[in-house]
This record gives structure tokens, sequence and C-alpha cells, in this order.
């Protein structure tokens, strides 16, 4: 079977920065910056959770879930946290659905930095939109400003269907 690359160029600069700031959790500043979810790119925040898109997508709307606790494990994570967790990736997917409209998605967990963890000492699920033939066009959007751009454009719309579909909210 033929190997597929997905080229994701703008991940060089989130690479090149976990060893200089392995000190700070990227997703504990967040939950903490409530007055900066804009800049951010917070979409939801509950009682046990927070919803991020990721700045760094392997995807156009990849999203984070994150419990708020700064915790690495499922073994750590209360049974509110884990029910939570679960229903923001289901509230998640409805509202990537009513706006991109995926045609599938993948929904994973890295656990520690040899599964790929970016982040390894706060768990956070990932939510990764899929189209057919997306690993085909993606190598030609590499510049940063105009990704950053359509996740604002994108955070936004986001946020819109999130109200008129009566889903989790900031
Ligand atoms: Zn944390």
């Amino acid at each position: 079977m033929e190997s597929k690359n997905l080229w994701a160029p703008w991940r060089i600069k989130y690479i090149q920065k976990l060893g200089r700031e392995s000190g700070e959790c990227f997703i504990c500043q967040r939950v903490a910056e409530s007055e900066d979810d804009d800049k951010n790119l917070v979409l939801w925040r509950t009682d046990k959770g927070i919803v991020i898109l990721n700045l760094f997508p392997y995807n156009n709307g990849h999203l984070l879930i994150a419990p708020l606790r700064h915790i690495a494990e499922l073994e750590e994570a209360t049974e509110m946290e884990m029910l939570e967790m679960l229903k923001l990736v289901r509230e998640s997917q409805k509202a990537l659905t009513a706006t991109i409209k995926p045609q599938g998605f993948n929904i994973g967990i890295n656990i520690g930095r040899v599964a790929g963890a970016g982040l390894p000492g706060h768990l956070h699920f990932h939510l990764v939109p899929r189209w057919e033939g997306d690993t085909n066009f993606i190598n030609v959007c590499s510049d940063t400003d105009v990704i950053s751009q359509s996740l604002t454009e994108l955070l936004g719309q986001l946020r819109k269907v999130s109200k008129e579909q009566n889903l989790p909210q900031l």
C-alpha cells in the first residue's frame, strides 16, 4: 500500500519550542487567562473542562479537549472529569459538523512524549476533522499568518453555532 505524508510545516515552530518552555503548561495558562479567551482561541469552558483550538493544527478544526486540572493520566481523572471530557468531545464534534462539515474524525489521546504528546503533563483529547483527500492539499497551506487568520474565523463560526444549537459556551 502506498504511504502518504501529512504535511504540517507550521508545527516546526511548536516543536522547536518544546525544549525551551518545558516548565510551562499552555492549557493551564489558558484556563487561568479567562479574560484572553479570544486571543487564546478558547472555544468553551465548563465546570470541569476546556475546549481550545489547536494553534498548530494537523487539520482545519483540530480541537483540544482537556480537564481544567493539570493531570497527566486518565487514572488521575475523576469520574466526573472523564464524563465531562467525553461529553465535550461529543459536543465539539457537533459544532464542527455544523460549521465545516467534516466527513470523518480522528479522536485520541497521546500519553507520554514517546507517544507523541507535545504536552505530556496535561491530559487532553485531540479531535481532528478529516476529509477525503485532506492529506494531499495541506502541504500548500503553510503560511502561518493564513492559518491564524482562519483559526480566528473558525472560532467565530463555532461560537455562533454553539449559541444556535445550545452547545456549551464560555
Ligand atoms: Zn496544565
